[in-house]
């Protein structure tokens, strides 16, 4: 059986810090909002 697992090499993913909306990959790092976009996308250690 197989599990999904997230891509290698996906999308950065980024959270706005104001209104949490996520955004891949956002031309800026503003939110459509006007808040700061955090990248969430990097690994976590274990
Ligand atoms: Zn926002």
């Amino acid at each position: 059986m197989r599990e999904k697992d997230p891509a290698p090499d996906q999308a950065p993913l980024y959270e706005c810090l104001d209104c949490g909306e996520r955004v891949e990959d956002p031309d800026g790092r503003l939110c459509t909002c006007g808040g700061y976009l955090q990248n969430i996308s990097v690994p976590r250690p274990q």
